[in-house]
């Protein structure tokens, strides 16, 4: 990034200091006095009113912040022309007919707990459905809450003292088995799904103890949404362990960055140049050094996905093999279960085009991947 990018950057996250004023013009306010200067967008860029355009016949802060400005709208635009919504599963029609025309007829009792039945005005018959939780011997909520309380840093054994104050007794054991189940179904559907993430992503190295060896986690993040886009467990750190993170990544987005940011470790220096080199200008992937943004948004983002992980670590001492389904349960509640604060209470999933609704988004995920399958 050119000096005068970093300062176009910080005219656009001051707020209120570019104003629209047609389809072609701009008004950027000036950093040294109260001056606003005219930014025009031509057919061969922008052109600002501003002395130093003026003079030296090129490009400008307040040009390079309004078309930087105009790029994140655009990027907006998109994500919501493109958006899915995942909805609450609702049943609609007969088990064994598919007719529509049936009626809600009291609820069946389970040993634990009870599912509302229908009755078929068609075939007469009458069913029960419990998508995604068939023959399960507790509650949807009970078994979706215990995975939250888990991926939220809870130990298995305070999961299974919360679940007895609801009446459920479990072992860890169960809790682990429904983990296992249940996340495995929602990978398989969400991956189906292609977030809308920004053109700047930046990868992150976390420190992992599996089975009591030492283990890296690889995780490569979108800037704008949150997006964990994905991840690498690898024993050491060589390039040739962050190169599968490139490309899955790559494949899971359907897109390359422009922008990448890192701390600038040597493994991602060059996988960086092994997977993501080009010639071309238009296809150019951008390796940003973190380390020149000290204290800045994008050092505080990384070191908090970093503390995200390690609030685990009690999580992670169950961790058995690298390809646990306990990391991609972090990923999966990561994106599209806890609200972050740093964009304003929405799930990353939700930043990137994918919302999922109902007040279980566990439970909306599990039945429409039930229904997918
Ligand atoms: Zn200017
Ligand atoms: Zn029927």
């Amino acid at each position: 990034m050119t000096n005068r990018e970093t300062k176009a950057q910080k005219i656009i996250e001051k707020n209120n200091q570019i104003k629209q004023i047609d389809n072609h013009t701009f008004q950027v306010k000036s950093q040294s006095s109260d001056k606003w200067y005219d930014v025009i967008s031509t057919e061969s860029g922008f052109i600002c009113s501003c002395p130093y355009s003026t003079f030296r016949k090129t490009n400008c802060k307040h040009s390079i912040s309004v078309e930087i400005n105009q790029g994140i709208r655009k990027y907006i635009e998109d994500v919501k022309q493109k958006q899915v919504i995942i909805n609450p599963v609702e049943i609609n029609g007969c088990k064994f007919c598919e007719s529509n025309h049936i009626i809600k007829k009291g609820l069946r009792k389970n040993k634990n707990y009870s599912i509302q039945t229908f009755q078929c005005k068609d075939c007469k018959r009458k069913f029960s459905i419990n998508i995604g939780f068939e023959k399960m011997r507790v509650t949807p909520q009970a078994i979706t809450a215990s995975m939250n309380l888990y991926f939220n840093g809870e130990s298995l054994r305070h999961v299974v003292d919360f679940m007895k104050l609801f009446g459920v007794e479990v072992t860890h054991q169960t809790i682990h088995n429904w983990i296992k189940k249940y996340i495995g179904l929602m990978e398989t559907y969400l991956e189906s799904i292609t977030p809308q993430v920004s053109d700047k992503w930046y990868c992150d190295e976390i420190f992992l103890k599996i089975k009591g060896d030492r283990k890296y986690l690889y995780a490569m993040l979108d800037d704008s949404s949150r997006f964990w886009i994905a991840s690498q467990v690898a024993k050491t750190k060589y390039t040739e362990d962050v190169r599968p993170l490139f490309k899955n990544s790559q494949v899971r987005a359907g897109k390359k960055p422009k922008v990448l940011l890192s701390d600038g470790a040597k493994n991602f220096m060059q996988a960086h140049k092994k997977e993501w080199y080009s010639n071309y200008k238009k296809d150019k992937v951008e390796h940003i050094r973190h380390i020149h943004f000290k204290g800045d948004k994008n050092t505080n983002k990384m070191e908090r996905l970093n503390n995200e992980i390690r609030d685990r670590e009690k999580v992670m001492r169950s961790l058995k093999t690298d390809d646990s389904p306990i990391l991609t349960g972090m990923q999966i509640f990561h994106n599209y279960v806890r609200p972050h604060m740093g964009i304003d209470g929405m799930t990353p999933s939700e930043k990137a085009g994918i919302k999922i609704e109902g007040l279980n988004k566990w439970i909306t995920i599990i039945q429409n991947a039930k229904l997918n399958q």
